[in-house]
């Protein structure tokens, strides 16, 4: 607790950890199966979260989308519009197939770059781009901009509130999420960097810390305040330290007349959870 006070950042780089990471292509049939073995329970815990499966059978379809999945042409639905969603539809792209892609943001977000937008290197436009429009030209492909909340497997419907779309092939291409290890209250000072809010948040706080040294008096302060924790030295970890330490030591150099932004203290830890 004590370090944690210390420093005025403390940013969980960790946090990729990909317990809900799941990129499943299944059969109806098959899932069907599923259903009666413990991967099932899995499946359906990555999507609906804490939600009993029972409470999820709803039925309501979405206006224009497909009702019977025994249609003529087999009905593909890929949930997630990550990586792997979008590849799965592009490979899709030219088979005698209906593709409904559905995801909870309307954009698509290249995630390898975020920690540029959390250091103000990149604003977040540049690092994401409109599903439609990605998949504008591919005629087979309908985009739903909606929360999957649950999948009925004997009905062969994705579920999305009180809405539902059915489907012959599902894929779950959900990601992965955010992990503090059993420690949820670290999130608390350590944002994670996973989505547009978390960069812009972190980028806030970087910033308005140099903010904050620059009326600053006291030089013990001043050095917490300049003073910048990451956990977790894998490829993420790494790449934001070196981010922080070019803004530090280049962007911002000229910008303050009371502090030296060059005596930013940047610091990588691992194992330490
Ligand atoms: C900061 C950072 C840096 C990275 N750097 C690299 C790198 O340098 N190189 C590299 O190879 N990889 C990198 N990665 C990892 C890479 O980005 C991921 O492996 C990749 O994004 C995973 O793709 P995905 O399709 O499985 O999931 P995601 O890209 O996470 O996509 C999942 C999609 O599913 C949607 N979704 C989730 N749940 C629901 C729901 N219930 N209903 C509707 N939609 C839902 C989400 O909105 C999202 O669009 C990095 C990741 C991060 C966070």
């Amino acid at each position: 607790m004590i370090v944690m006070r210390i420093y005025k950042l403390f940013i969980l780089a960790v946090s990729d950890y990909c317990d809900m990471k799941v990129t499943y292509l299944c059969e109806g049939k098959t899932m069907t199966e599923l259903q009666n073995t413990s991967n099932t329970t899995e499946t359906e815990t990555m999507v609906t979260g804490e939600r009993e499966h029972q409470s999820l059978i709803i039925s309501k379809s979405i206006p224009g989308a497909l009702t019977n999945h025994s249609d003529v042409i087999p009905r593909v639905v890929i949930v997630g519009a990550g990586f792997g969603g979008l590849r799965a539809a592009r490979a899709l792209r030219k088979a005698p197939v209906h593709v409904s892609v559905i995801d909870r943001q309307n954009h698509h977000l290249f995630q390898p770059l975020l920690y540029w937008v959390a250091t103000a290197g990149l604003s977040p436009a540049d690092i994401s781009s409109p599903i439609r429009s990605i998949l504008r030209k591919q005629k087979n492909t309908e985009v739903f901009m909606e929360e999957v909340t649950g999948i009925d497997f004997q009905e062969q419907r994705v579920l999305m509130g009180d809405r539902s779309v059915p489907y012959d092939y599902l894929v779950l291409a959900t990601g992965a999420h955010d992990n503090y290890f059993g420690h949820p209250e670290w999130g608390h000072y350590a944002p994670a960097l996973k989505s547009i809010v978390d960069a812009t948040s972190i980028r806030r706080k970087i910033l308005l810390s140099f903010e904050a040294a620059e009326i600053e008096t006291d030089p013990e302060k001043v050095k917490a305040l300049l003073t910048f924790a990451l956990v977790g030295a894998g490829p993420t970890g790494i790449e934001m330290a070196g981010a922080i330490a070019e803004l530090a030591h280049k962007a911002l150099v000229s910008d303050f007349r009371h502090i030296d932004t060059r005596m930013a203290r940047i610091s990588t830890h691992r194992n330490s959870c």
